[in-house]
């Protein structure tokens, strides 16, 4: 048999690829709510509320009263790699804010309507500025232009429309509205629960009163309440973890020094869980790695490993974990949209908490058994 002649190889065409490339950071509604929300506490807001219409895929509005963004900067808002976060490859590593590659708003611009209207504590009035495919141009003639000036309060409110308008293969492995829209509502509790200072509103559009909404300066435990219900925090433990050396360093103040301040494999994570009186249908897991709501099937796993011998056959318990790491210890760039992370020692962390876990509900049922003899 004859082997066939090699076909030519070829550039794909500029804009395929930036739509490529968008997918694979904007999944759905959900996940650009994500960035902006991260983009929106990266700028230090204290208020953020979302507008949504049709599961977002209309509509996606945010608005937030952080920094704003520089009138100068708005022509490469949307551009791929601009960001105002990440200056030298080293910077990659250490970097502590949550996005950190400049792509959220650019891949945003390739499969939706986006606008920008934003105005920092120094300028005299909002601008505004509308992008599609990565550049500032004016929405009638499509032509490049400038930001214009417009009404606004200082901040940033970020509208996505006609989500996937371009690429009708995305648009129709969407689910309904209702179902995006409760996504949408689980990325913002979540996000809610991790900020408890900050408040969080979610509304329809036209709709007279919010989905969500939380108060600004809260504290966790009662975030979890108002967004998971009582039934959660009455049987709710809290408990805090780190590496040996960084319990090591906190036991003796005096000890601190800049060598072990330095120390890559050092971590801390704090733990909010339920106790064997709490049983769901299924686990409820919210990971927070530096900050990033993230995925980590095997840490799932395992926490809920931790339950096996306490709880009944076919219940789970509620986990919120937040834990820091050194920034150059997580391998960022494992998966495209940033969400499935891998970090050094994963194992080890993992065990450590689970053992604090299972410590915690030992002691419970100790005391339990207590109170019966008693
Ligand atoms: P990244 O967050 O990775 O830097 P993005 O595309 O998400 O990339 O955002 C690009 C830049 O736009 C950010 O670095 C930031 O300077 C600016 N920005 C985006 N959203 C906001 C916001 N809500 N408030 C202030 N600045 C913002
Ligand atoms: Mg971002």
């Amino acid at each position: 048999t004859q082997v066939a002649d090699p076909k030519p190889i070829r550039r794909l065409d500029e804009t395929l690829i930036n739509k490529i490339a968008a997918g694979e950071i904007i999944h759905r509604p959900a996940s650009a709510l994500k960035e902006l929300l991260e983009n929106s506490l990266d700028a230090g807001a204290t208020s953020i509320k979302v507008t949504v219409k049709e599961g977002g895929m209309k509509l996606l509005q945010i608005q937030d009263n952080g920094h704003g963004i520089r009138k100068a900067d708005l022509p490469i808002l949307a551009e791929r790699f601009t960001t105002s976060k990440l200056s030298t490859f080293s910077d990659l590593s250490r970097i502590t804010t949550y996005g950190f590659r400049g792509e959220a708003l650019a891949s945003i611009s390739h499969v939706a309507h986006l606008s920008v209207v934003t105005k920092t504590k120094t300028d005299s009035c909002a601008w505004k500025a509308t992008f599609v495919d990565g550049s500032l141009v004016d929405t009638k003639t499509g032509q490049k232009s400038e930001p214009r000036p417009s009404a606004g309060n200082d901040g940033t409110t970020i509208s996505i429309e006609d989500l996937f308008y371009n690429t009708p293969t995305r648009l129709s492995a969407l689910r309904s509205s209702s179902e995006e829209y409760s996504r949408i509502l689980d990325v913002m509790i979540k996000y809610a629960i991790h900020n408890p200072s900050v408040s969080f509103i979610c509304k329809k559009a036209g709709s007279p009163s919010p989905d969500l909404s939380t108060p600004s300066s809260s504290e966790t435990s009662t975030s979890i309440r108002l967004l998971y219900g009582h039934s959660i925090t009455k049987e709710l433990i809290h408990s805090k973890v780190s590496s040996a050396r960084k319990q090591r360093k906190d036991d003796d103040a005096m000890d601190e020094d800049d060598e072990e301040r330095d120390d890559p494999e050092s971590w801390d994570a704090e733990i909010y869980f339920t106790n064997v009186n709490y049983q769901a249908k299924k686990m409820v897991f919210l990971l927070f790695i530096n900050h990033r709501l993230v995925e980590s099937p095997r840490m799932k796993r395992a926490l809920e490993a931790a339950y096996q011998s306490v709880l009944p056959k076919g219940t789970s318990p509620f986990l919120y974990l937040s834990l820091q790491i050194d920034p150059r210890s997580v391998d960022v760039n494992v998966h495209p949209t940033k969400r499935e992370v891998h970090f050094l020692n994963e194992e080890a962390i993992t065990e450590k908490i689970a053992d604090t876990i299972q410590e915690n509900l030992a002691k419970q049922s100790h005391s339990r058994t207590f109170e019966y003899q008693t």
